[in-house]
């Protein structure tokens, strides 16, 4: 099937239209062709630089469930623990022989969204990359005419919304993007060891935020430092703000500096949208609920609400009038859990109860706001 037409021909129609290609994107189009449904996987191409995270091992599971485990084989470096030095300045550990999943992994993430689109094509979905989705119009008989870039359009009965934190089809139908703090991430990625890596990711508080590094494949190490946009810390030089730390400068201090390259920001605070479906459209992943990296389970969660979501599309395109609710309601019981554990974890640390950045996620003042 030819994905795509110019405007003014008659337009092709699948049942659902996934706009985005990350985790979510790729795992909603899973779950819909394995149930039999015709899917447009469309991936604008023009997403957050990819960071280079860690997947807890639990993935697996999830992996499963959408016949696509192979994606973890090849290319990806194991994680064998998680240390931090956080309540205190000494590092602990927590190792993955406690996980009964196994270990996570340090992702290469180009590979592995590449790896989960070409599953989801394997499977049956039409993949079209480079391909901004926009809903243009509602159809007679309640579905949508799609412009997916330029004058191609397509036409279906539902989309799901995969396209990260923007939400592009969630609010450009009306739903509002709720966030809760100002978290920002200016990470860079160092150049390859003369000695083999660790297989650890490292988290540090310090008085202003906290630093995270990771190892990634081919032998380079991802530095981050996470901190609120409008604090003066943002504006800190990542170099002058490493020599203050204790564990992550000298893992840092092994790889060389690639020359001229200027660190990344991107936003990493936690938001949702206010409703997570409306009039033919669902929302998965970042869209719907977008977390603070310091719980490293934002991949995990766009796996578990791109299957959620594209179980319940094709319920609902079936007729269960209750799917798309209860869709919102494994939403809701991840984003209470998530908040739940985020408090939990930044009440650990107590070391500087004067600096804002730590007061802030000390205080239940600190609410959800529209965006
Ligand atoms: C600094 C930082 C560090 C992080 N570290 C970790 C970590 O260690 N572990 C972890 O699990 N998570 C981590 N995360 C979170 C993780 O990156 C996200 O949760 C995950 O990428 C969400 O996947 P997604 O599929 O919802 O969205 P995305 O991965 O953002 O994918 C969205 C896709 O939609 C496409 N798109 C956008 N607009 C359109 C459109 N109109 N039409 C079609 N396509 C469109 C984009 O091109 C993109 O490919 C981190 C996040 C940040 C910011």
């Amino acid at each position: 099937m030819s994905p795509a037409a110019p405007a003014g021909a008659r337009a092709p129609r699948v049942d659902v239209v996934v706009a985005g290609g990350g985790p979510a994107g790729a795992a909603a189009a899973l779950a819909l062709v394995r149930a039999g449904r015709t899917v447009l996987l469309a991936d604008a191409g023009r997403g957050p630089a990819p960071v280079g995270e860690a997947l807890p091992a639990a993935a697996r599971v999830l992996l499963r469930d959408l016949g696509a485990d192979g994606v973890l084989a090849d290319g990806h470096l194991p994680c064998l623990a998680n240390r931090s030095a956080w309540g205190g300045p000494a590092l602990g550990s927590t190792d993955s022989i406690l996980d009964p999943h196994g270990h996570g992994w340090h992702l290469d993430r180009q590979s592995f969204d590449r790896q989960l689109r070409a599953r989801a094509r394997e499977q049956g979905a039409v993949l079209a990359t480079g391909s901004a989705v926009r809903p243009l119009d509602r159809t007679a008989d309640g579905g949508w005419t799609v412009g997916l870039g330029g004058r191609e359009t397509v036409r279906c009965r539902w989309i799901v919304d995969a396209t990260g934190r923007r939400a592009a089809v969630a609010t450009a139908c009306g739903a509002r993007r709720l966030v809760r703090d100002r978290l920002l991430a200016v990470h860079l990625t160092l150049g390859p060891a003369a000695r083999p890596a660790d297989t650890t990711t490292t988290v540090e508080a310090v008085r202003d935020g906290w630093w995270y590094t990771a190892p990634l494949p081919a032998g380079r190490r991802l530095l981050a430092w996470y901190t609120d946009a409008d604090l003066p810390a943002a504006r800190t030089a990542l170099p002058a703000g490493l020599a203050a730390t204790r564990h992550i400068g000298p893992l840092a201090d092994a790889h060389p500096w690639p020359p001229g390259a200027a660190p990344r920001r991107a936003p990493a605070h936690t938001a949702r949208l206010d409703t997570v479906h409306g009039e033919g459209w669902t929302a998965a992943g970042d869209a719907a609920l977008a977390f603070d990296p310091l719980s490293s389970q934002g991949i995990l969660t766009a796996l578990f609400t791109g299957l959620s979501a594209g179980r319940a599309v094709h319920a609902h395109l079936d007729g269960d009038p209750a799917a798309l609710a209860g869709h919102a309601r494994a939403v809701d019981q991840v984003h209470a859990l998530y908040l739940r554990n985020h408090r939990t974890h930044y009440a650990a640390e107590q070391r500087w109860p004067d600096r804002p950045f730590w007061q802030r996620r000390h205080t239940r003042t600190h609410q959800e706001v529209p965006a």
